[in-house]
C-alpha cells in the first residue's frame, strides 16, 4: 500500500481470504470459520461449493458428468474448470457464478483500498486465465463504488508466494 507492504499489528493484514461473505450458516473454511470467501472459490473450496450448488438446484434440464462425480466426492477444481473449457454448460455455470463471488470480493477490496492494480496468482487462475478473469471484469462493475483498478494475472507466476515471502523477508519491522 504506497509503496510498502500493508502488514496490520500483528503481522496479518490482508487475509483477505477469511473475508465473510456468506451471512446464513456458510461454508466450512480450513481456518475453522464459516462462509469466508476462500471456503467457496479457493482450489480447496470449489468441491464443496459445486455440489452445493448442484444440490440446491433446479437442473434437471442439464446433463453433466460433474454432477455423478460431484454426488460422489470425486470432483476437484482442475475437473470443474477443465470441463468448463470444453463447453459442458453446467460447469460453465458454477464457473460464472464463482466468478461472481470473486467479482463481490474484488469490489470489496476496491472499495476499501482503492487499489491502481490487483493482480491475481494461484494455480487456478494461471492455469485458467479467461475463465477467472474475464466473469470477474464482468460483474465487478455492480458492487464498487471506485473507479475499477486494472485486473490482471500477475506476471510472476507460481513464484508468487515466494516473493512475496522475500518482500516481507526484507522489510524492516519496527516493533513499538
Ligand atoms: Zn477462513
Amino acid at each position: 500500500m504506497d509503496g510498502r507492504l500493508l502488514l496490520g499489528k500483528d503481522g496479518n493484514a490482508a487475509e483477505i481470504g477469511h473475508m465473510t461473505i456468506d451471512l446464513g450458516d456458510g461454508f466450512q473454511c480450513g481456518c475453522g470459520g464459516k462462509g469466508h470467501w476462500e471456503a467457496y472459490c479457493s482450489g480447496m473450496g470449489i468441491p464443496s461449493f459445486v455440489k452445493s450448488w448442484i444440490t440446491s438446484r433446479k437442473i434437471e434440464d442439464l446433463e453433466s458428468p460433474i454432477i455423478d462425480m460431484a454426488m460422489k466426492d470425486e470432483i476437484t477444481s482442475k475437473h470443474l474448470f477443465e470441463y468448463a473449457k470444453r463447453g459442458d454448460e453446467l460447469a460453465l455455470k458454477i464457473v460464472e457464478e464463482i466468478g461472481r463471488i470473486n467479482a463481490i470480493c474484488f469490489a470489496n477490496l476496491i472499495n476499501l483500498f482503492d487499489p491502481e492494480l490487483i493482480t491475481i496468482g494461484g494455480s487456478i487462475a494461471l492455469k485458467n486465465p479467461d475463465l477467472i478473469l474475464a466473469p470477474i471484469k464482468r460483474y465487478v462493475g455492480r458492487y464498487v463504488i471506485n473507479r475499477i483498478p486494472e485486473i490482471r494475472l500477475t506476471p510472476l507466476g507460481e513464484d508468487i508466494v515466494l516473493y512475496g515471502a522475500i518482500a516481507l523477508a526484507s522489510t524492516r519491522i519496527v516493533s513499538k
